[in-house]
């Protein structure tokens, strides 16, 4: 967790310094309270969730009628960690149940990062010791094959694709599941498409994808990609996913690239799951467990 820190740090920091900069102004008027508002939205923090955090700061200032620096700071920290509900369950289903592999299934759309944050949890999930199936649903692109091959290529994992360019998604899923079980795997990741231009068309091949898994296996987790950068338009996105499939855990990549953290508080609230992994980077060590306490340190830093 001290990259989190270390990696959110250096862009985040910004928002950290104007809050505190304002509440430890002394002169907590009207003015500033909407200037401390307008940094939390522009953080994408949501308007249900800013408006929460300044009235309670509000009040805990009225009453405290001094301000002191650091007890602002520390205020300001645990409402911020009150927002990112620190007690949701954010564990990964990557553990064999009833004698048969866990099944995550990857879902979001095309450039979230997804099928790098598939190989960057294959490898995470090596080094547990876990013998992991990947498998390459997203058959729309031949390249996307290549590119999750080449990710098992360096974990050291089996990928399950179909060389045919347009191949049935959910043949390619279910035998990735089937190959996960006969070689009795601990856990088999799928990655899919993710073309949104055509909700119906997504929304069917997801869809079927779930339903001929199904006929094998039961889905342990879904995995629904979003990219931090893309703000209230990735909100958007997450919700015609959530129609589609019963997404169980968020994954926000691109963290490093982005002040907008907040969006953490907006997409847990929207979609009522918890981001369970952020996305640091491109490289394959990139990717961390949200922890919300580290998180919020280093948004306030
Ligand atoms: P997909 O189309 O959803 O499978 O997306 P890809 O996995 O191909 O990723 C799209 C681009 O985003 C690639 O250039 C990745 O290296 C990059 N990327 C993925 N995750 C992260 C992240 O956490 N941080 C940064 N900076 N880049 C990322």
């Amino acid at each position: 967790m001290a990259r989190l820190r270390e990696r959110l740090s250096r862009s985040n920091t910004a928002l950290g310094k104007a809050l505190l900069a304002l509440l430890a102004g002394g002169k907590l008027d009207d003015e500033a309270w909407e200037e401390v508002e307008d940094t939390l939205l522009q953080a994408d923090l949501g308007v249900e969730a800013t408006t929460e955090v300044v009235d309670s700061l509000k009040t805990r200032v009225q009453v405290a009628g001094v301000v002191d620096e650091d007890e602002v700071r520390g205020w300001l920290h645990e409402e911020l960690l009150k927002q990112v509900n620190p007690t949701m369950d954010r564990r990964i289903a990557a553990s064999r149940v009833d004698g048969r592999p866990a099944v995550v299934l990857v879902v979001g759309v095309n450039g979230t990062g997804k099928t790098t944050t598939v190989g960057k949890l294959a490898r995470v999930l090596v080094a547990e010791d876990k013998d992991v199936v990947l498998g390459a649903a997203d058959t729309f692109r031949a390249a996307a094959a290549d590119q999750l091959e080449t990710w098992g290529a360096r974990v050291g994992v089996p990928t399950v694709r179909s060389d045919r360019e347009g191949a049935d998604p959910a043949a390619v899923a279910f035998d990735a599941v089937k190959g996960g079980a006969e070689s009795e795997a601990d856990v088999v990741l799928i990655d899919t498409a993710g073309r949104l231009h055509n909700k119906s068309n997504l929304m069917d091949e997801l869809g079927k994808i779930k339903r001929v898994i199904e006929k094998q296996s039961p889905i342990d987790e879904v995995l629904l990609v979003l990219d931090a950068t893309t703000g209230q338009n990735g909100l958007r996105q997450a919700e015609v996913f959530a129609e589609a499939v019963d997404v169980t855990g968020i994954v926000l990549t691109k963290l490093d690239g982005t002040a907008k953290g907040g969006i953490v508080v907006a997409v847990q609230r929207q979609l009522g799951v918890p981001v369970k992994l952020v996305g640091l980077g491109e490289g394959p060590d990139d990717l961390a467990p949200f922890d919300p306490a580290a998180f919020v340190d280093a948004v306030l830093d």
